[in-house]
């Protein structure tokens, strides 16, 4: 595996790790002039920008767009919903495809609010993540699923899993198109028994389009807001990268740190600096 000290052409930061503090323009800049190779954006700041002049900044700034984050949630209480969703993500995907995005990372839904059905839930997935893959495809911007930690299974995510993502991929898209894939963030895989046989077949299946970093705090406060920094928990981060990359991986190393009370409330110059150093030092 190769060492990423003086390689940070190969590592990107996702926008969320800054706080969303400041405009997207102005992020842009302190990340490509912090010597990153990679930028992650949000919808929310995306939707407020001109989008053609956005993606001509990112490209001068001579960033690659590692992901757009993040889709709507697919399941729905009713099939009007379940309609808007889908049609919400379709227009995001265009938005993707606009900023020459390597993936579009899809944070796919809990179980509808006021049901207890997470085996319909998880069947409303299958389908929108079907009638999203023509839409993928003639955009040319493929859909990375992220399984979130189960923690969040009731309110963010029923896709948990490497391998329940994966399963999902080789249903929709048996063939593997090249427009549906899989986002590994370290954060809610790296509990995982089966984390290395699930990233080797994921790897070996050419799914694997993202690859996230940050640290899971020993003590951690909340399991939203209070990633830690790579170096400061209990993540494998080494080996994790190691089979990521073993498997095929190729693109760049993503860090995603929401940290409402610590991170976020440092300068901005300094969260890059430590983040460029962990990646060299831990990751
Ligand atoms: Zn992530």
């Amino acid at each position: 595996m190769e060492s990423l000290v003086g390689k940070l052409h190969r590592c990107s930061i996702n926008t969320a790790t800054l706080g969303h503090r400041d405009p997207l323009p102005v992020v842009v800049d302190q990340i490509a002039q912090a010597g990153f190779g990679g930028i992650a954006p949000w919808r929310r700041e995306v939707e407020e920008s001109h989008i053609p002049t956005l993606a001509r900044q990112i490209r001068e700034a001579g960033l690659k767009v590692t992901g757009y984050c993040r889709s709507t949630y697919i399941p729905a209480i009713n099939r009007a919903t379940f309609r808007a969703n889908i049609e919400d993500n379709k227009k995001a995907l265009h938005d993707a495809a606009s900023l020459n995005a390597a993936c579009f990372v899809m944070v796919v839904g809990g179980v509808p609010e006021g049901t207890t059905d997470i085996n319909g839930a998880r069947e409303q997935l299958a389908e929108g993540i079907a009638e999203l893959l023509p839409v993928a495809r003639s955009v040319g911007v493929p859909m990375a699923l992220e399984p979130l930690h189960p923690v969040y299974a009731a309110n963010r995510s029923v896709l948990n899993t490497i391998s329940q993502a994966m399963a999902l991929c080789n249903l929709v898209d048996p063939s593997n198109s090249g427009s549906l894939g899989i986002a590994i963030d370290v954060y809610h895989c790296w509990w995982d028994p089966d984390f290395f046989k699930s990233t080797m077949c994921a790897g070996q299946a050419n799914r694997i389009l993202a690859y996230h970093v940050c640290d899971w705090l020993y003590g951690t406060q909340d399991v939203l807001l209070d990633r830690g920094m790579m170096g400061d928990g209990v993540i494998d981060l080494r080996n994790m990268r190691h089979a990521v990359e073993d498997a095929g991986y190729t693109g760049l190393i993503e860090v995603e740190i929401f940290s409402k009370n610590n991170w976020w409330k440092r300068d901005v110059s300094e969260v890059l600096s430590i983040c460029a150093e962990r990646l060299e030092s831990v990751c």
